[in-house]
Parts: structure tokens; sequence; C-alpha cells
């Protein structure tokens, strides 16, 4: 998930002192102590998620276990999108909402074995901890407010969201921010993603990836010889791209991750395929290098057109290369402003709860919210989590208790718990 680290600096006072209040709360504290309490429901929850398969574009029978969920625990207002994207409302006092969500989805493909087992407290299983753990923490903060009437100002909406990971690109979050009912009245957005307390992501890592295809006349091996071959275009666009400088800050990268193409030994192929990974903090320069990308194709393809022309008969073989860039995922960076409410709260709660976190640029949910100037941060669930996006992903609860107190002090100081 997360690449650049950087030190907090001082937080606010009053919204120390809110916190502290919020804290003493007597219902609050009854809260914290059925966290406490609780972990055998928790692990429950974990591993009953954890074992409906939800691969990106597959998310529905896990969607409506969470809506089964949320309606069990006394929540009215229970709904789905038409995306899949699924709700439960609770009305506050003031028109502006507080989103709560965890991304349903996991990297896996529907016939993954998940044998999700319990091995003495830990948890094993394919997406145990991203985002089972997640999605797990949105039950227990939803479970907290209707359980023990914690107040809110403003209205709570807890989503169980599609499409975080891979190619899903962000589109359960960018529908909510596009085209639901609350697209406009989100005041600020919790993202809960992974476990862990000790990250803050305020800063939107961005990405754009390319799928690339050169096409050519193709051709016998021997016969056609000297016909423009789509495969070496290719190689030689990506010897180009590879030598582009890139900066260690802002921090940015490329990857070749996947490349195809041809059909024989014996054949010039009719077309090649690679895909390309663009990430930057900046997005300036992802803008550079997609430029960069295009150039290298474009050369590429223009010293393949005229090795052709020397080599052979032009008249006899016209070159015929094509060359298309179609974006496979574009995922919006951005930074929130480090005096953002969300960011001096959760500061403050760490404080109080004496936890130690830092501020991370990461990919996740909060990208399309914080790409569009609107206040988001990303958190984990709590515990210790490893191995994701493997077969060998683990939970290990300790520390959840701590990691559910902090969501619920970031989330009532956010929401606005009256006197
Ligand atoms: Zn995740």
């Amino acid at each position: 998930m997360s690449q650049v680290a950087r030190p907090l600096t001082e937080h606010f006072p009053n919204v120390q002192q809110e916190v502290s209040r919020l804290a003493a709360m007597p219902e609050v504290r009854s809260a914290m102590q059925w966290f406490r309490d609780q972990e055998a429901e928790f692990a429950r929850w974990q591993m009953d998620l954890a074992r409906i398969p939800a691969p990106p574009f597959g998310e529905k029978a896990r969607a409506d276990w969470v809506g089964e969920q949320f309606r069990a625990l006394g929540i009215k207002e229970v709904g789905k999108d038409k995306i899949g994207n699924v709700f439960g409302f609770r009305k506050g006092s003031q028109d502006s909402v507080l989103s709560i969500s965890a991304h349903l989805d996991t990297v896996f493909p529907s016939n993954t074995p998940l044998n999700v087992r319990q091995q003495g407290t830990k948890l094993y299983g394919p997406g145990i901890s991203d985002n089972a753990a997640g999605v797990t923490a949105l039950l227990a903060i939803a479970a907290a407010f209707e359980n023990f009437g914690l107040p809110h100002e403003a209205s709570l909406l807890f989503i169980g969201n599609v499409g975080e990971e891979g190619e899903g690109d962000l589109r359960g979050m960018r529908y909510i921010f596009s085209d639901s009912e609350w697209k406009d009245s989100i005041r600020t957005c919790l993202v809960l993603d992974g476990a862990g307390t000790d990250t803050i992501v305020a800063e939107a890592l961005g990405s754009r990836r390319f799928e690339v295809i050169v096409r050519g006349p193709g051709g016998h091996s021997w016969s056609d010889f000297g016909a423009p071959n789509p495969i070496v275009v290719l190689g030689r666009a990506i010897h180009l791209f590879s030598q582009t400088r890139v900066s260690s800050s802002p921090k940015t990268t490329f990857n070749i991750g996947v490349i195809r193409g041809g059909t024989s030994v014996n054949s010039i192929p009719e077309s090649a395929s690679m895909r390309v990974d663009i990430r930057s903090s900046s997005p300036a320069e992802i803008d550079r290098l997609d430029l960069e990308l295009r150039r290298a194709i474009d050369l590429s393809i223009q010293e393949e057109e005229a090795r052709t022309a020397q080599q052979r008969d032009s008249s006899r073989y016209r070159s015929g290369l094509t060359a298309e860039m179609v974006p496979i995922g574009n995922r919006p960076g951005g930074e929130l402003d480090p005096n953002a409410r969300a960011v001096q709260i959760t500061r403050a709660v760490d404080a109080y709860l004496g936890n130690s976190a830092q501020i991370q640029r990461a990919s996740t949910d909060a990208n399309i919210p914080i790409s569009m100037g609107r206040e988001a941060i990303a958190i984990g669930a709590g515990g210790n989590g490893g191995g994701a996006h493997t077969l060998q992903e683990w939970f290990d609860p300790a520390g959840r208790a701590l990691g559910l107190e902090r969501i619920l002090l970031i989330s009532l100081a956010l929401a606005g718990a009256g006197r």
C-alpha cells in the first residue's frame, strides 16, 4: 500500500480537548469496553466474510452479506446502488454526511481456494486482512453507534464498496462521488483499509495504466521475411521507454508488467501487447511519463518502418503498423491539506490513545474524494496483518480494540457529537 512516510507535526489543543471530552462520555466508554469483549464475534464476522469470494466485478454475494449484517445490527435504512455498493444509513441532525467505508473486493479470482481458518488467535486466508479486517471494523463501528446510542450531528453513511483493487479502478468510490444521492452531501470520507493503526493516508498516489497493442500485417517467417514485426516494435519501445529519467522526489515509477504476442515460432506476429503501470505523487510527472511512453512507441514504429522500407522492396510490403494505447486504469492523485480537520482530529485521537502514526501516501478509495478536493483519509482497522494479495495472508487481532477505539473517536469527532 503505502510508499512515502512523513513525521507528524503538532496538533491543535482545542481538537485535543474535544477528543478527550468525547472519550470520557459514558456511552463511548461502554462502546470501547464492548470492543474489548467482542473479539470472538469480530473474528467470526471476519472469517464468514472472507469465505465469500469477491473478485473484482464479483462482489455481489459479499455485498448481500454485509447488507444482512447491517439489518441484523438494527440499521433501518439499508440499500444497494446500481453498481453494487451496499449502504447502511443513520440520519443525523444535520444535512452533511460522514461516510465510513471499506472495500469489499479482493484481488483473488473466483476459483481461488480460500481455506479461511483460525490458528490460535491468528486468522489466515486470502483477503483476511485486505479487506475483511476493514469490513469487520465497519460493522463494529456501525454496531457501536446502534447499540450504545452514540451521538452524531452529521448523518452516518456506512458503505461496503465495490471495485477498489486492480482493474476495479476505484469504480465504487467513483460512482459514489459522481452519481449517488450523497455525492454532494458527503463532507468527510473515512476509508477503512487493511490492518494496523500506524498510518494516516492523506496523500493519494496517482497511477495510470495502459495496454499497448501493436498490430502489423504478419506473415511467414521465411517467405515474408522483412515484414514489420510488432514484437520487435514493442521490444524497441520498451528499450526506449526504460531509459526515461524519473525523480525520486516526487517519487515516480513505471513498470512493464505483462507482455504478450505472437502465435508460433515461424510466424511474423500480427500483434503484440504490453501492460504498463505509471505511478507518481505528482500528476505532472504522470503526464510526462504518459507522453514519454507515446513517444517511445511512435519512434519505435518509425524505426521499424524505416528498416522495413530499406530491407525490402517497399512496393511489395505495405508497412501497415499501428499502435494503440488503451487506458486500463486511471487513479487520480492529490493531497489533503495538512491542516484539514480530518488530519487534525486523527492526530489528536492518536495523541489521546498514545498511538504513533505517520502521514502516508498510498493508492486507496480515498484517491477519488481527495482528487476532487474533498476531505478524506484512509486508515487501518487495527490488529496486524501481512501477506496482502497472497494466499498466505494473515491477520493478528492483538491491538484490534485499539484500532476500533481510534476509528470510533475519529468518527465521533468528525460527525460532531453535540454537547
Ligand atoms: Zn485494500
